[in-house]
Order: structure tokens, then C-alpha cells, then sequence
């Protein structure tokens, strides 16, 4: 067990930043979430962010959110944990008995295995569609042309609470335009929630009605392993 506490300035600068954007684009403050990705950090490591009163956090991997959330949400109740990386069918039961909200609905074959989770669970919790606002082909996420109809079909064949949309603009390019395009799917959809914005453009994705930004590496500082994507 680590003795030091770890500092949560990382964590304190991101949220005094977050009170700007919104002060700046006559948000309220309390209209943002924010998801604090814990990806590689330890459980340890977490003790003094949670201490310190955030209690929303995102994992991108089922079993590595198993080896140190249940623990942590034992001893603080109250902990939001969202599943933000690519789910494997065969964990979706898994999943749905951890977290709390699952932002990586991206596929017909998740959503039937999700159905089937929800009714094993006798529990349903919010989903996000992630959307390829890039039209990447190595990238997860539904196509922007097949959203509507995915969320039409998430809604009248399994009943699921589409809570919003969620991307990943591509790397190396203003996301302002992914943002603002995928801020107009969702409106056309009457979804209320935009998970958009990481470390490096929360600030823009706020200016775009980010409901949601999803920050690492601000708060816990550069992951020291290569992101691990596949749940
Ligand atoms: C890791 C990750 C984040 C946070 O990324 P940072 O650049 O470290 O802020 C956000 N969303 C997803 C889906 C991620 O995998």
C-alpha cells in the first residue's frame, strides 16, 4: 500500500477549468459530468481521489474494473462507474452487474446480448450509442449513416434507455465539427446526453453541449501503459 497521499491537483485544475468553459458559454456547472478515466491507474492510487469527494469514474476494460471496483464501491457508496472501451458480448453480463452506465453500445449483436444481460440481471441501466463520428474503419462505434435506425431499433425491440451519444473524433483533427455533428444526431434523436471531450478538448466539447467529458490523463497524469482498448 502506497503511504503518500497522492495529490488531486490534476483532478482541481480540471474541474476549476470545467467552471470557466461553462461560465464562458452561460452553462451551469452542475449541466457537465465529469467522468474521471481511471484506466491503469490502481486502486491505491484512486483512494485519494475518491477521498477528496468525485465519485464518477470510467473504465475502458470489464476485467480490470473487476479487480478494483468492487472493493472501492464497498467502501464508498455513492460511486458512478461508467464502461467507456469496446464490450465483448460474452462480458456483457459482467458489465452490467459492475457499472453503472455502459457508453460503448456500438453494434446490433451488443445490444441483443445486453437485452439478455438486463432480464438475466433483473436490472437495466442507461446506455450510450458511441457513434464513428469519424468514419474510421479501425475505430469502434456505429455508423453515422445507420444511428438513427440503431437507436429506433435499441428502443422498440429491447426498450433500453438511450441516455445519449458518445465519440471519439479522430486523432490530429479539430473536433469541433465531429462535436457539433454529433450534438445535431442527438438532438434529431431527443437524446439530452453528449458524452464528448477528453483531456485535450473537454474545454471545446463544453462550447459543443458536452453533458458528459470523460478526462484521464489530466487528472491522473500520462498513462504509463499503451491505452488497452478491448474490454
Ligand atoms: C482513455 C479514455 C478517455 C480519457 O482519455 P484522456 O486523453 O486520458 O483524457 C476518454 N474516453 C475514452 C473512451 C477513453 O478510452
Amino acid at each position: 500500500m502506497r503511504q503518500v497521499t497522492e495529490p488531486v491537483t490534476g483532478l482541481t485544475t480540471v474541474k476549476q477549468q470545467i467552471g470557466m468553459a461553462c461560465s464562458g458559454g452561460g452553462r451551469d456547472e452542475r449541466s457537465v459530468k465529469l467522468i474521471a478515466a481511471s484506466k491503469t491507474v490502481s486502486a491505491d492510487r484512486l483512494v485519494p481521489f475518491l477521498e477528496s469527494g468525485h465519485f464518477v469514474y470510467g473504465e475502458n476494460r470489464v476485467q480490470e474494473a473487476q479487480g478494483k471496483w468492487p472493493a472501492l464501491k464497498a467502501r464508498y457508496p455513492g460511486i458512478e462507474l461508467h464502461l467507456l472501451g469496446p464490450l465483448q458480448s460474452n462480458k456483457a453480463a459482467d458489465a452490467v452487474t459492475l457499472f453503472n452506465v455502459i457508453q460503448s453500445l456500438d453494434r446490433p449483436s451488443l445490444a441483443q446480448a445486453l437485452g439478455r444481460a438486463f432480464d438475466k440481471a433483473k436490472r437495466r441501466i442507461p446506455l450510450f450509442v458511441q457513434v464513428n463520428i469519424g468514419r474510421e474503419p479501425q475505430k469502434a462505434g456505429v455508423a453515422p449513416d445507420e444511428t438513427d435506425r440503431f437507436i429506433s431499433e435499441c428502443r422498440s425491440v429491447y426498450g433500453f434507455d438511450i441516455a445519449g451519444l458518445m465519440c471519439i473524433p479522430p486523432e490530429r483533427e479539430p473536433p469541433a465539427a465531429y462535436f457539433s455533428e454529433l450534438a445535431k444526431m442527438a438532438e434529431g434523436n431527443g437524446l439530452p446526453g453528449l458524452s464528448i471531450g477528453m483531456s485535450s478538448d473537454f474545454t471545446v466539447a463544453i462550447e459543443h453541449g458536452a453533458t458528459h467529458v470523460r478526462v484521464g490523463s489530466a487528472i491522473f497524469g500520462t498513462r504509463a501503459r499503451p491505452t488497452q482498448t478491448a474490454a
